[in-house]
């Protein structure tokens, strides 16, 4: 099978889904993932049947497979904290039947922060919702993001992850999205990514495994920052990243980059470029110069 390779695209609410294709389809992914509205905030619009089907149609006439594609649920949700514990459940199944209705099958989520409850609690807190939420029969997976461990965030490890899996009943509703900055700076070497996923398959078991963020960090193993970089400019380096990319054991999961913007306001999305660089396997270190002549406007 084809390399799955795409990235964060934008969403807005007068192109929808639609909008979202063209833009995966401007860097040459074949996948794609969204937020059904800003990622910092809750407020969503009415999901537009005509344009989703106008979208469906742009992906099958380029076979981008709709299975494959993602939303990510807006990282403000926090399920650790029981605090807006009311607000988390019923905006999270609405989600869900936005990506519903979508025809989407994966929504990537946060685990969540325990804001000083403790681990145990926040894991508490958090199956407790999801539970919640996979109440109604559905058939959108909810993935779990491993997270960098910064602050009190949850997902730090395939054990704390594991354990939430452990408390929710209809855990086949549960996969897992791997995100390889996150992992490097929580402390798992993904350099050695081989011995990375033997250890995931032994905790949690490889065909959990339904989505990977394809990012290179700023900070070294086991800074607990998580912070974005451009594919090949990081700590975990170009021929480590093509290594992750190319793994066969998870060659049939959608790779999405969520590498920063570049240039002066962040003006350039960097993923036409690096798509190629992965494409063909050869390092740019000339994304700047590449972003800017490409999209400089005459
Ligand atoms: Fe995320
Ligand atoms: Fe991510
Ligand atoms: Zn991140």
């Amino acid at each position: 099978m084809e390399l799955l390779i795409g990235s964060h695209v934008s969403f807005n609410k007068k192109t929808q889904m639609l909008g979202s294709v063209l833009e995966a389809l401007s860097y040459k992914a074949n996948t794609f993932m969204f937020y059904t509205g800003a990622p910092q905030n809750t407020t969503r619009v009415e999901i537009n049947d005509d344009i989703t089907l106008q979208a469906k149609s742009k992906m099958l006439e380029n076979n981008i497979d709709i299975n494959k594609v993602v939303v990510h649920a807006p990282y403000i949700i926090n399920l650790a904290n029981s605090k807006n514990e009311q607000f988390n459940i019923e905006f999270l199944t609405q989600e869900i039947k936005r990506v519903s209705k979508l025809g989407i099958k994966n929504l990537v989520l946060h685990p969540g922060s325990h804001v000083g409850l403790g681990v145990e609690t926040g894991i508490n807190n958090i199956a407790f919702c999801l539970n919640k939420v996979l109440e109604e029969n559905n058939d959108v997976n909810i993935c779990l993001e491993t997270m960098a461990g910064k602050g009190t965030e949850i997902g730090r490890s395939f054990e704390e992850i594991k354990s939430i899996i452990d408390k929710v009943d209809n855990s086949d509703k549960i996969k897992v999205c791997l995100d390889t900055c996150h992992l490097n700076d929580a402390g798992y070497d993904v350099s050695n990514f081989e011995q990375v996923l033997d250890e995931f398959d032994k905790i949690i078991g490889l065909e959990k495994i339904a989505v990977v963020h394809i990012n290179d960090s700023k900070n070294k193993i086991g800074s607990n920052k998580d912070r974005h970089e451009n594919i090949g400019y990081g700590t975990i380096g170009f021929d480590n990243m093509l290594k992750i990319i190319y793994n066969s054991r998870i060659k049939d999961v959608p790779k999405i980059l969520e590498t920063p913007y570049i240039g002066v306001d962040d003006k350039y999305p960097p993923y036409l470029f690096e798509i190629e660089m992965i494409r063909n396997k050869k390092f740019n270190d000339k994304l700047m110069d590449s972003c800017s002549s490409y999209y400089k406007k005459d």
